[in-house]
């Protein structure tokens, strides 16, 4: 009789009795090194024991199979040996022969790591293995960009080796363009085992902690109705939304204010997901910053046919970036623009539009009170070397590029000034002028774009 066991996750009282029972009355028990250290404890003195290496799993099972003809084998795999374990193989290389063969379930690392995280794994959830040793990468890939557009959990199996690195960095960057980037995520590193450690993080925060995931760590990604719940990780199913807990009793009304919040992610999750896509499938040349400003534009427009007019001159998103961590000022049109920005960089943001001397400036040289602004933000000094984005007037847009001829360059220009009057004439002219600048070509563009550009330089500046 063959049994192929799983044992579970290490601890031996989480092996179920059944995996004990046939481990106890085996004459042979097979496994490799580690899973045979983890239940020397109660493999019997008068099994004979076999230790097989990593790699050599067919022979392994083809001798389990010869001897399991005639006496009783243990064939063990961690966790359950279902899954990504010995049970397939087992039942492939016994198909042509008469041995008797049985599959004794066990604890799998996906539930023993939830269980130790909370309970990440309560909905919906998907498994998906980074092991690229039996399976083409691309295959890998593929699986990945499906998953990590539906929102639901993912338990990641073997995230890391010695060798094998990049595959999570990967991985890590599908989910971060289809899923928000605050979405809970869970690392336990050999759960129920000696050493055990348990980490609750965030999509954008993973990286952090790449140093500590081997091939003995297990990672769940959460979804929408992932919290962190005082330090543990919970993926709600839907209670919140059908009971109120204090009292027990069905909500009245189905969709309480935890349902609004839910729906609202979920929504946020696949809009991001849907233009992730569309970038993607349309982006070849564009670098991964890139993709993400022009996710952004893409999604404040939800039109696609803004990637046609998007362009990036002169490395505009990586000048921008540095712009930001040097904490360089923001000078804008309009205050509209100026109140889009994102709050965690605000307070360097200025806008001259409305200032007394922009009023002087303009009656006194004629020009649009917008670019009258520019003007007043140049004679203070703040053009040169700072970011400028003009979000909505083509004069200003002229002022600039005025300025430039002139010697005065800002570090980047942000151009989407909207109208049918100078508006793309004023950003092929910026353009030309061997300034990084971002601009939305034609007649369109607006506050909308100008913020969305803006705000996603920040974000990567911040991560
Ligand atoms: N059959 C096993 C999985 C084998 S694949 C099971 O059902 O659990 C090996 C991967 O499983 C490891 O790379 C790791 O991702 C995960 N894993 C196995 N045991 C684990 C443990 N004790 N703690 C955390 N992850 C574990």
């Amino acid at each position: 009789m063959l049994s192929v066991v799983g044992i579970g996750p290490g601890a031996l009282d989480l092996m179920t009795e059944r995996a004990r029972a046939r481990i106890s009355r085996a004459d042979v028990v097979m496994g490799n090194e580690r899973y045979i250290e983890l239940i020397k404890g109660i493999i019997p003195a008068s099994a004979e024991v076999v230790i097989g290496k990593m790699g050599t799993e067919v022979e392994r099972a083809k001798k389990a199979v010869e001897l399991g003809q005639h006496k009783d084998v243990v064939l063990v795999s961690g966790g359950d040996a279902g899954i990504y374990g010995m049970a397939g193989l087992a039942l492939e290389v016994a198909a042509d022969s008469d041995v008797k063969l049985e599959i004794v379930p066990g604890i799998t690392a996906a539930s023993a790591s939830a269980a130790l995280l909370g309970a990440p794994i309560a909905n919906d959830f998907a498994v998906v293995s980074l092991s690229d040793l039996l399976v083409p990468w691309s295959e890998i890939e593929r699986k990945l960009e499906g998953l990590a557009k539906m929102d639901i959990a993912v338990v990641v199996y073997n995230p890391k080796s010695k060798n094998r690195t990049v595959q999570l960095e990967k991985a890590h960057g599908i989910f971060m363009r289809f899923r928000d980037r605050k979405t809970i995520v869970g690392i336990v590193r050999n759960a129920e085992r000696e050493g055990c450690e348990i980490e609750i993080t965030t999509l954008e925060g993973l990286p952090a902690f790449y140093h500590c995931i081997d091939m003995s760590t297990t990672i769940i990604i959460g979804c929408s109705g992932t919290k962190n719940l005082g330090a543990r990780m919970v993926t709600r199913r839907g209670y919140e939304r059908k009971y109120d807990y204090e009292t027990g009793n069905e909500n009245a009304d189905d969709i309480a204010m935890a349902g609004y919040v839910e729906a609202g992610n979920r929504i946020w999750e696949r809009s991001k997901a849907i233009v992730a896509d569309i970038v993607s499938k349309y982006s070849g040349s564009l670098s991964k910053h890139e993709q993400r400003v022009a996710e952004r534009v893409v999604f404040a427009n939800a039109d696609p046919s803004f990637l046609d007019l998007l362009v990036f001159n002169h490395h505009p998103v990586e000048t921008g970036i540095q712009c930001i961590k040097d904490g360089k000022a923001i000078i804008t049109d309009i205050e509209m623009v100026k109140a889009g920005i994102s709050k965690r960089y605000r307070e360097k943001v200025m806008c001259f539009v409305n200032a007394p001397k922009s009023m002087e400036i303009a009656k006194k040289e004629g020009l649009t009170r917008t670019a009258a602004g520019i003007r007043l933000a140049k004679e203070e000094g703040l053009i040169q070397g700072n970011v400028v984005i003009i979000g909505n007037a083509p004069s200003a847009c002229q002022e600039i590029c005025a300025l430039v001829e002139d010697g005065i360059k800002p570090a980047l220009a942000v151009a989407t000034p909207v109208g049918f009057v100078n508006a793309a004439e004023t950003k092929e002219r910026i353009l030309s002028m061997g300034v990084p600048c971002i601009a939305i070509r034609g007649s369109r563009g607006g506050t909308p774009s100008a913020v969305a550009i803006i705000n996603a330089i920040i974000e990567i500046a911040h991560q």
